[in-house]
């Protein structure tokens, strides 16, 4: 082995060793050595008491099969199809109420729920229902962008100020926090990765799906079809920590609160983050769930890994995240992409699987082929029914993010070894901790009174104190 070149199977020393420098609050960047694919770093800034592997050139951390994946339809996820598909509309009668009959008449999943909670819920919608479609818009209408003329001027050069670009990749980035995002990591556009087309959510429009053309110089929505061009070769993903202490309450309104917050900050910082790119002078197409698929666009730019639960898991909030993103052409450098032993771990926990109450996360190991026509083939995973899934209860559960144990928040030193001890390979240990972790009771329901005692001094805003 080289001078400086670390194994995957020395992933445990090193982690070791990690966990002592964190102790002395060191907080920046450092580079514990080399491996096969890239490089391992240790930054609590960036990922938490996570050890991770930057992974270099091609390589990614999953595998697709060139052969059979294909851009997915967006008619085919299970949001579209509860609009078009006579099943789906007649499962979504039987699902759950959450209106006020639940609260008036006292049924429901979690009957002593209250009229706290359904407020709670309700608002921290508020913004994605009102907004997030005027927020996703592809180029600006109003507002002091345009009324500067700062879009219609020559794209910004950053060497003119003397910045290169990659500086002023960190500065978009920055821009993005700034905006509200968590997390934000740049990748090259795979486009298959983009819906082979677009299903519309309003009423009359719900039989059709207008096809997506990736390729050429047109960026345009047309009645018949959407247009993005070549050149658009850049995706900045953007990733929103959802409060774990509602996330606790799963399958409660709480947390259906927390993805609602989720929902409404996405099209806040996706919106705005385009608004500013475009300020610059280039091209900007903001989306939340639409457009494409947002998982492996993170994933690509860096974000984290697949776990079991079909969720994107980051080193920092575990699967607790929110996702949104911003196709560009702006030149930005792309990030590595990220592993830090989720694939490894998820073999092994099952946590998930156990305790999903609709039977939707796969126990058994990943597999190449879907079981529904929501999931796209081709890529090596756990494939999620998203049906059965939804018709739990599925504007509110969480329960698969609630028991991961990425989710937890660093409130211990016990947990930042577990989190250390558990990245690379399954042993034993890795084992026992995660059972001696539920055991303490880290994952349970969390319920609506106890959250309401809470003084919010430990919600996302604060969560630098968690
Ligand atoms: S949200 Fe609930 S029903 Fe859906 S996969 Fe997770 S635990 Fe299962
Ligand atoms: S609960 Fe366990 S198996 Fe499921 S995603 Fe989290 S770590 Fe993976």
């Amino acid at each position: 082995m080289k001078k400086g070149k670390i194994r995957r199977r020395d992933f445990l020393k090193i982690t070791g060793f990690g966990a002592a420098s964190l102790g002395t609050g060191l907080t920046a960047s450092r580079l514990l050595g080399l491996t096969d694919r890239g490089e391992m770093i240790e930054s609590p800034n960036e990922y938490g008491p996570f050890v991770v592997e930057k992974i270099n050139g091609k390589s990614l951390p999953y595998r697709y099969d060139t052969q059979t994946l294909q851009r997915m339809s967006e008619k085919n996820n299970v949001f579209s199809r509860n609009l078009w598909e006579p099943v789906r509309i007649e499962a979504m009668d039987q699902t759950e109420d959450i209106t006020w009959k639940n609260l008036i008449e006292g049924k429901g999943e979690n009957p002593d729920q209250t009229r706290l909670d359904y407020a709670f819920m309700a608002a921290s919608w508020h913004m994605y229902d009102v907004h997030s479609y005027s927020s996703y818009d592809w180029n600006t209408h109003r507002g002091m962008v345009r009324e500067m003329g700062l879009d219609t001027l020559e794209p910004w050069n950053p060497a003119d100020i003397n910045m290169t670009w990659l500086d002023a990749s960190r500065a978009v980035k920055h821009a993005a926090r700034f905006y509200g995002a968590s997390l934000a990591g740049i990748a090259k556009l795979n486009p298959l990765w983009l819906y082979s087309d677009h299903h519309s959510p309003i009423q009359t429009q719900r039989d059709r799906a207008l096809p997506v053309h990736y390729g050429g110089e047109r960026f345009e929505r047309t009645k018949d079809s959407w247009y993005i061009p070549a050149s658009m070769n850049r995706v900045i993903a953007l990733a929103f920590e959802e409060d774990f202490y509602a996330i606790a309450n799963s399958p409660g309104r709480l947390a259906s609160a927390a993805t609602g917050n989720g929902y409404s900050r996405m099209a806040f910082t996706a919106a705005t983050l385009a608004e500013f790119i475009r300020g610059l002078g280039y091209r900007a197409l903001p989306a939340g769930n639409g457009v494409g698929l947002s998982i492996p666009m993170a994933i690509d730019a860096g974000l984290g890994q697949l776990g079991r639960m079909g969720l994107l898991i980051t080193p920092k909030y575990g699967p607790r995240v929110r996702l949104a993103k911003v196709i560009t052409d702006m030149p930005l450098m792309p990030d590595k992409p990220i592993d830090f032993g989720v694939t490894e771990f998820c073999k092994s926990c099952m946590l998930c699987a156990k305790d999903c109450p609709s039977g939707s996360i796969s126990e058994g190991p990943q597999t190449w082929k879907g079981r529904s026509i929501s999931n796209n083939p081709g890529t090596l995973k756990w494939y999620v029914l998203p049906e059965t899934c939804y018709d739990y209860n599925g504007f509110s559960c969480s329960n698969c993010k609630r028991v991961c144990p990425f989710t937890k928040p660093n409130n211990s030193w016990l947990h930042r070894l577990l989190r250390k001890i558990i990245q690379g390979r399954i042993t034993p240990a890795n084992k026992l901790m995660v059972t001696l972790d539920q055991a303490g009771g880290y994952g349970r329901h969390v319920p609506d009174r106890d959250f309401w005692k809470r003084t919010g001094d430990k919600t996302i805003t604060g969560r630098e104190s968690m």
